[in-house]
C-alpha cells in the first residue's frame, strides 16, 4: 500500500506509489474501452480504470451514472463504492471512507459479500490515506475472509493481492509471498492477462523489498509485456514505476531513469496529469541521486507547476524539496534553502515528522557539498532533535502498546478465569440441585412406603380384629351348645380342670360364711319321657321344649351358676358355692319350676318334669380326693335311682360313711345296694306337681 511501500523503499520523497492499482484490479480494462451502450456493470469496471488513471476525468463520468445506478441497493452500493474509491485517489479520504460506510451498509442490506467484500478493500485504502495502517490491514483481511468463496474470480485475485502487500507492510515476508504467488496462480488460471500483469507487478514489488531483484525484473518484465499486449497505456506507465523502484534500489540508476522516462511519456499520451506529476518527482530524485543539478531541477520545477495545477499540497512540497537540493547542487544556496525551507514548511504542517527527518538529513548535506557548514550543522541538528523527539514518540507507543497488550493479556485471563469460576459455580450448583432432588425423591419414596405400610398396617390390624372378634365367636360356639346356648359338656370339662385346681390350692379356706358349711353342688337332670314328645309332636316341638328348659334353668338358678347341655335331653348344673344344707332345696326348686314353664306348640300346651340326681362336691368333707368325674358318676347313679323310683324326682348324696375306696366303689356301681348298706346317705325330693302331665 501507498505509505508502507513509501517508506519500506525510503524514498521519502518520491511518488512511486504503484500499489495503488489495485484498486481497479477489479475492473476490466483500459478506459478506451468505454463507450454508451455497455452495460451498467462494465461500465463500473471501465470507470473504476480511469479512477486509477485519471481521477479528474472519472468526476463527470461518475456522476453520469448516479440516477441509473440507484436502482437496486447492490447497484447503489457498487456506485458508492467507485465514488469512495474516486475521493480517495483525489485525496478526499474523510469522504472517502464516509462514501464506503454507506456502500457497506447497502451491501450488508443486500446480502451481498462481494460488494461488501469489494468496499471493505476501497474503505482499506481510504483509512491508509489517513494513516491508519493497522486499522486498513484488518480491514483486508476480513474482506479476505467474505470473498474466501466468492465466484468473482477478479475479487478472489484483489483480495489476495491486497492481503499479501498487507503482509509484506507487517514485515511478514513469507505470508506475503505466499499470497502474491497465489494472486499470480490464480489469474493466470482465469487468463485474464490485466490480472495476471496487477498479480507480477504487486509480486516484483515484493521481490524488491525482499532484495531479489533478478526475480523482481523477471515479473515487472512480464507485466509490461501483457500490458504492451492489451494496450493499456496507464498500466503500463505503473509498471515502468516499480521497474524504476527495482532498478534504484539494486543500484542502476540510470535503468531506473529510463523506465521513469519512458512512463512519462505513456502517461503524458493518456494526460493522467497525477501519475504525470508523480513521474516528474521520481524524475528530479533520480537525477539528484546522479548529481545532475540541471535535469533535476527542470523535472522538479515541472513537478511542482504539475502539483499546483492538480493542489497536490504534498506532492508540491516534495517538489520543492527537489528543486531546492538541486539549486543547492549548483550552488545557489539562497534559492535552495528558500525552497527547502517552503517544502519543509508543509511537512511540518502536516506533522509528517518521518519525512521531516529524511528531508533534514538530505538538506543538510546538501548545504555541506554546497559548503555552507553552519546551516548543515543547523540541519543536523534539527534532524537530530526531530529523530529524538520520534525516538522518544515511538518509545512512548511502543509503551503504550506494550501496556495495552499486557492489559488486554490479563483481561484476557480475568475473564478465563471468571468463566472457570462460572463453569465450576455451575457445576456445584447442578450438583446442588440435583442432590435436592435426590432428596426430594426419598422424601416422596419415604413418604409413600409410609402411606403404604400404614394402610397396610391399618389393614393388617382389621384383619387382626377381625381374626380376634371369630376367634372369640368361635371360642363362644365352641364352648355353647347351639340349641340351647348353654355351655357344653367339652366347656364344663375345661372349667372344672381349671376350677379343681383353684379347689385343690384353696381346699381348706373353702369354707364357713356366717356358720355355714359353703360348698361345690351337681346337679343331673333329664327329662322323663321326652321320647314321647318328640314321637307324638314332632322333633321341633322336641327342641322347642328343649330351649325352654335351658330357659327355666337360667330363671331358678344363679347366674354365677354353671349351666350345661350334657347330653340330648340331660342338663346338668353346676353351683360353685351354695351352703351344704340347701341342695334338697335347689332340686325342688327345679323338680317344680321345670313343669311350669310349658310352652305353646300349636295351640297344645306342652310341659315336660325331669328327675334329678345331685350331690355336692366335694362329695363329704375330707373327700376332695374323689374327682368330679367320679362325682358325676355318682350323681348319674342318683338320677338312675330317681328315674327308677318314679321319676319327677330327685336323689342326693347327703352323706358317705367312710371314704374307703372299696366302699366308693360299691356307691359308684351299685348306689341303691351301697345306700342299703349304709354306705351312703340319700336324701329324696319330691316335687309337690303330678308326675308327667300333659294337657291339651
Ligand atoms: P325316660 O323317662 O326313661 O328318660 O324316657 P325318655 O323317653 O325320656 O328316655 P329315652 O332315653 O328313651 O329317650 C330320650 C329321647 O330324647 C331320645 C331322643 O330322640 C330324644 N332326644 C335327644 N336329644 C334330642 C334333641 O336334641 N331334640 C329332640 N327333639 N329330641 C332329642
Ligand atoms: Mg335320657
Ligand atoms: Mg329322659
Amino acid at each position: 500500500m501507498l505509505a508502507g511501500l513509501f517508506r519500506a523503499l525510503q524514498h521519502r520523497r518520491s511518488r512511486a506509489l504503484p500499489a495503488l492499482l489495485l484498486l481497479v484490479a477489479g475492473g476490466a480494462l483500459a478506459a478506451d474501452a468505454a463507450g454508451p451502450a455497455t452495460p451498467v456493470r462494465d461500465r463500473y469496471a471501465e470507470i473504476a480504470e480511469t479512477i486509477r488513471v485519471t481521477p479528474q476525468r472519472a468526476v463527470p463520468l461518475l456522476a453520469g451514472l448516479q440516477a441509473e445506478a440507484r436502482r437496486t441497493p447492490a447497484e447503489h452500493a457498487r456506485f458508492l463504492t467507485l465514488s469512495c474509491d474516486l475521493s480517495h485517489r483525489l485525496g478526499k479520504h474523510v469522504e472517502a471512507v464516509q462514501l464506503c460506510e454507506r456502500a457497506l451498509q447497502l451491501g450488508r442490506q443486500a446480502q451481498d459479500n462481494d460488494i461488501v467484500a469489494r468496499t471493505l478493500l476501497s474503505k482499506a485504502y481510504a483509512v491508509f490515506g489517513l494513516n491508519e495502517s493497522g486499522q486498513a490491514h484488518q480491514l483486508v483481511w476480513e474482506a479476505e475472509r467474505l470473498a474466501a468463496g466468492s465466484a468473482d474470480i477478479n475479487l478472489r485475485i484483489l483480495v489476495l493481492i491486497s492481503s499479501g502487500e498487507s503482509f509484506a507492510e507487517e514485515g511478514n515476508f513469507p505470508v506475503a509471498l505466499n499470497k502474491l504467488q497465489s494472486a499470480v496462480t490464480l489469474a493466470r488460471q482465469s487468463g485474464a492477462p490485466l490480472q495476471i500483469a496487477i498479480s507480477l507487478n504487486a509480486l516484483a514489488y515484493l521481490y524488491g523489498e525482499m532484495r531479489e531483484f533478478d526475480k523482481g525484473f523477471d515479473a515487472i518484465g512480464e507485466a509490461e509485456r501483457l500490458a504492451e499486449q492489451i494496450n493499456s497505456p496507464g498500466r503500463l506507465a505503473i509498471f515502468k514505476t516499480t521497474e524504476y523502484i527495482l532498478a534504484v534500489n539494486n543500484g542502476d540508476v540510470a535503468r531506473g531513469t529510463k523506465a521513469l522516462l519512458s512512463a512519462l511519456a505513456l502517461e503524458r499520451g493518456i494526460d493522467a496529469d497525477a501519475m504525470v506529476a508523480n513521474t516528474l518527482v521520481n524524475l528530479a530524485d533520480a537525477y539528484l541521486k546522479e548529481q545532475e543539478w540541471r535535469r533535476a531541477l527542470t523535472y522538479a520545477q515541472q513537478a511542482l507547476d504539475q502539483a499546483e495545477k492538480l493542489h497536490d499540497d504534498a506532492l508540491a512540497a516534495t517538489a520543492r524539496v527537489n528543486v531546492g537540493q538541486a539549486y543547492l547542487g549548483m550552488g545557489h544556496l539562497a534559492e535552495g534553502k528558500k525552497a527547502i525551507e517552503l517544502g519543509m514548511d508543509w511537512y511540518q504542517r502536516s506533522g509528517n515528522k518521518p519525512d521531516q527527518q529524511g528531508v533534514l538529513v538530505e538538506y543538510g548535506d546538501a548545504l555541506e557539498r554546497a559548503g555552507d557548514l553552519a546551516g548543515a550543522l543547523a540541519a543536523y541538528h534539527r534532524e537530530r532533535a526531530l529523530s529524538n523527539e520520534l525516538f522518544e514518540t515511538r518509545r512512548q507507543k511502543a509503551m503504550m502498546e506494550l501496556q495495552e497488550k499486557y492489559e488486554a493479556d490479563k483481561r484476557q485471563r480475568q475473564i478465563e478465569m471468571l468463566r472457570q469460576e462460572n463453569q465450576v459455580k455451575s457445576t456445584e450448583l447442578d450438583n446442588r440441585r440435583l442432590q435436592q432432588r435426590i432428596w426430594w425423591l426419598l422424601a416422596l419414596v419415604f413418604a409413600l412406603a409410609s402411606v403404604i405400610v400404614g394402610i397396610l398396617y391399618r389393614k393388617v390390624r382389621h384383619a387382626n380384629a377381625q381374626l380376634e372378634e371369630k376367634n372369640q365367636e368361635l371360642k363362644l360356639q365352641s364352648a355353647r351348645d347351639p340349641l340351647t346356648a348353654l355351655y357344653n359338656r367339652r366347656h364344663f370339662q375345661e372349667f372344672m380342670r381349671a376350677h379343681q385346681e383353684i379347689e385343690r390350692r384353696g381346699a381348706d379356706s373353702q369354707g364357713n360364711r356366717s356358720g355355714e358349711e359353703m360348698v361345690s353342688a351337681m346337679f343331673l337332670l333329664d327329662v322323663d319321657h321326652f321320647k314321647h314328645i318328640n314321637d307324638t309332636y314332632g322333633h321341633g316341638a322336641g327342641d322347642a321344649v328343649l330351649r325352654e328348659i335351658a330357659e327355666a334353668l337360667r330363671d331358678i338358678l344363679r347366674e354365677t351358676d354353671m349351666i350345661v347341655r350334657w347330653g340330648g335331653e340331660e342338663f346338668l348344673a353346676f353351683l360353685p358355692a351354695v351352703p351344704r344344707n340347701s341342695l334338697d332345696e335347689v332340686a325342688r326348686r327345679l323338680l317344680a319350676g321345670i313343669p311350669e314353664r310349658a310352652i305353646d306348640y300349636q295351640g297344645t300346651r306342652l310341659s315336660v318334669n325331669v328327675s334329678i340326681g345331685f350331690a355336692p362336691f366335694p362329695l363329704a368333707p375330707g373327700a376332695s380326693d374323689i374327682s368330679w368325674e367320679r362325682a358325676i358318676n355318682i350323681v348319674d347313679m342318683a338320677l338312675y335311682l330317681a328315674k327308677g323310683h318314679g321319676r319327677n324326682r330327685a336323689y342326693g348324696v347327703r352323706g358317705l360313711a367312710g371314704l374307703d375306696p372299696a366302699a366308693m366303689d360299691e356307691v359308684e356301681h351299685d348306689i341303691e345296694q351301697a345306700w342299703r348298706a349304709g354306705l351312703v346317705d340319700l336324701s329324696i325330693v319330691t316335687a309337690h306337681m303330678p308326675a308327667l302331665r300333659m294337657a291339651s
